[in-house]
């Protein structure tokens, strides 16, 4: 019999119509959770919630919107705790990036637009959902951020910066929670192979690029720790350089 330990537990997976969402949502589906799927494309994520279904999961709940204002993610907050009155696990995935582009070229379009989903839409998610992980004194919030939250990224740096004020977003209100039985981690790829950008597969060896399914792997592992321990930040990197 499949192991269920996520079973009564609620988890928001955004940007879950694609990439390393889909595959996260899936992968929390396996283990018992009922999912909230959130991104914009609700074709898409009406396939991913077919599919968790497929494969034997609970039933997903879907909800299209752009987390890049501050209004949705109140909205599907109020959805999950309708599912059952408690959110146990908040992912924090949707993400967009633009490479190969020097700042100096770069366009206030490109600059806002990155911050507003990789860095305040994550604002948005955690202040809509923390009170009601404090009042249970319990939940995991995945902050999937990057390497390129740890490096320099010459031709991203609109990214680069997005996601180091990710990192000190989180570690910071991992802090302020933990006293409530809260963590909040912080899950950095390295290169995956996604469609976040062609740049980031062009010339590399796919095969040996990271999958979806890595990560999935590594937010499985967060949620399933026991309850005394906290693992703050996993840095994933492929064994072998593409
Ligand atoms: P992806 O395939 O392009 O998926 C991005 C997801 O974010 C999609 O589901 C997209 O859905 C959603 N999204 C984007 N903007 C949104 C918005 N305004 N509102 C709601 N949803 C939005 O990229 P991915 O590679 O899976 O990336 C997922 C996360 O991993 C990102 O945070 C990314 O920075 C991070 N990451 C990726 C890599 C990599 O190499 N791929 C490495 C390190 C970290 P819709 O288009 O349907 O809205």
């Amino acid at each position: 019999m499949a192991e269920t330990p996520l079973r009564e537990q609620v988890a928001i997976v955004t940007g879950a119509s694609q990439g390393i969402g889909r595959a996260i949502a899936l992968r929390l589906a396996s283990l018992g959770a009922r999912l909230v799927l959130v991104a914009r494309n609700k074709a898409a994520l009406a396939e991913a919630a077919a599919a968790i279904a497929a494969a034997g999961g609970p039933s997903a709940h879907v909800i299209a919107c752009d987390l890049r204002g501050p209004e949705a993610m109140p909205a599907v907050v109020k959805a999950a705790l309708a599912m059952s009155g408690r959110i146990d696990i908040l992912v924090n995935n949707a993400g967009v990036g633009w490479f190969g582009q020097p700042l100096h070229q770069t366009s206030e379009e490109i600059w806002n637009s990155t911050l507003a989903t990789n860095l305040s839409a994550v604002y948005y998610a955690m202040r809509a959902a923390a009170p009601a992980m404090i009042e249970r004194r319990a939940g995991h919030i995945i902050n999937i951020a990057s390497l390129a939250g740890h490096n320099p990224v010459p031709g991203a740096a609109a990214y680069a910066a997005s996601k180091w004020g990710l990192h000190g977003l989180s570690i910071s209100a991992a802090e302020e929670l933990r006293a409530f039985g809260i963590r909040v981690s912080l899950v950095c790829p390295g290169s995956v192979d996604t469609d976040l950008s062609p740049e980031l597969v062009g010339g590399k060896d796919r095969g040996r690029m990271l999958t979806p399914d890595d990560i999935a792997h590594a937010v499985a592992m967060l949620v399933t720790q026991s309850p005394q321990s906290f693992i703050s930040e996993v840095l994933i990197r492929p064994t072998l350089k593409p």
